[in-house]
């Protein structure tokens, strides 16, 4: 099993917009915070923001500050694992999910695999990560562009993202 002896400062984003949206992601949290090698942190508040893609509902996004004593691939798969439990069906990539789990920095490692890219790769352009993780760690450092969460919010669009 794949372990790391101390805890890794991780960032984690949730989304969901099928289903019973804000139950969905209160059951990811508690079993996220069950596992034995993730510790919850913080938590940002929910925000309802406009879907990207296909017409579909609104999804309710948020991000949490986690320690991980996981490996990345381990902790993707962690998370994938969870997004199966909750019912995710994987039909159109941009289609509505049940629940959406993304790494969205997993200390400062910088990463391109075949199934992990870190930090994720669309995050400078998603404003339903960035002003969640606002909340919780504005002066989180981009390993890749040496900005900010704040500044990297800052160049967005955040019209389409509401405290819900
Ligand atoms: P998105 O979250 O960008 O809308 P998906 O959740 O459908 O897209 O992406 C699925 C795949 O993306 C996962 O199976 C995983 O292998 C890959 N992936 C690559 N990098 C990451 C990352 N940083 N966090 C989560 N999944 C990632
Ligand atoms: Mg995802």
């Amino acid at each position: 099993m794949t372990q790391h002896p101390s805890p890794i400062p991780c960032i984690i984003a949730l989304g969901s917009n099928l289903g019973d949206s804000p139950t969905i992601l209160q059951g990811a949290l508690t079993r996220l915070s069950q596992h034995p090698q993730i510790t919850l942190q913080q938590q940002s508040r929910w925000y309802r923001t406009a879907p990207v893609g296909p017409p579909q509902p609104d999804y309710l996004n948020g991000c949490v500050l986690l320690a991980v004593q996981l490996s990345p691939h381990a902790l993707l798969n962690t998370l994938l694992e969870i997004e199966q439990e909750f019912g995710r069906v994987r039909r159109d990539p941009w289609g509505p999910r049940s629940l959406d789990l993304d790494i969205i920095f997993y200390g400062d490692t910088i990463l391109e695999t075949p199934s992990l890219t870190l930090p994720h790769p669309r995050m400078q352009d998603r404003a339903f990560v960035l002003i969640p993780l606002c909340d919780i760690a504005p002066q989180w450092v981009d390993p890749v562009t040496g900005k900010t969460v704040k500044d990297l919010a800052n160049r967005l669009d955040c019209s389409g993202v509401h405290l819900q």
